[in-house]
């Protein structure tokens, strides 16, 4: 198991964004080697998988093996960079909503209405963000497509505000 996260213990992994099954299941029923601060970076073969090249990133240090299948576990980091000053973020890079959002992320020209914000509505007024990228969302398939439906509603709300 390859991980690019830092190198500390099993429950650093929670801080790669990776579930507790998803660690604590592999690592109970197999025999896992666990490479930490490592990271992928070539996948070789003709017509199918036949060998992985991993490097560690603290002594770049590559290494390559025979493998014929990967599981690859990406997605978990926000890339939200581009939204810095445009709606409130958590320290984790994730859009704050709602009522996660504090007398900090209003008081600023950006919320100018005298209304609290909407169930997943942004720091912006009439800008919502729901599921993965918004701040202490479930991340499921499931519950996207939840509080997508529900914030279709919201959306008519504030257009007929
Ligand atoms: C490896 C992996 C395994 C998972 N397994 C499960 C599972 O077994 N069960 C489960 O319930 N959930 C699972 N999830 C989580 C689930 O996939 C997500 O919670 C769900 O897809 C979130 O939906 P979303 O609409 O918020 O985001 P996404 O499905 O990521 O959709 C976001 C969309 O926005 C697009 N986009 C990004 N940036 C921009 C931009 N600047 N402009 C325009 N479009 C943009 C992207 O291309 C993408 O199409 C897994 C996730 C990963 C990464």
């Amino acid at each position: 198991m390859v991980s690019r996260g830092k190198p500390s213990p099993a429950l650093s992994w929670h801080a790669t964004g990776l579930s507790t099954w998803a660690i604590t299941v592999p690592i109970a029923m197999c025999s896992l080697t666990i490479l930490r601060r490592t990271e992928v970076i070539s996948l070789e073969g003709a017509g199918n998988l036949e060998s992985v090249m991993w490097r560690n990133r603290d002594t770049g240090d590559a290494e390559t093996r025979t493998i014929r299948h990967v599981f690859s576990m990406t997605g978990a980091n926000p890339n939200t960079a581009w939204l810095e000053g445009c709606v409130a973020l958590d320290s984790r890079g994730f859009i704050k909503t709602g009522a996660d959002l504090a007398a900090d992320d209003l008081d600023r020209p950006g919320w100018p209405v005298e209304r609290r914000p909407y169930l997943f509505e942004t720091g912006t007024p009439r800008v919502f963000a729901v599921e993965d990228i918004r701040s202490g969302s479930v991340k499921r398939v499931a519950s996207a497509v939840g509080e997508g439906s529900v914030v279709v509603q919201l959306v008519h709300r504030v257009l007929t505000d």
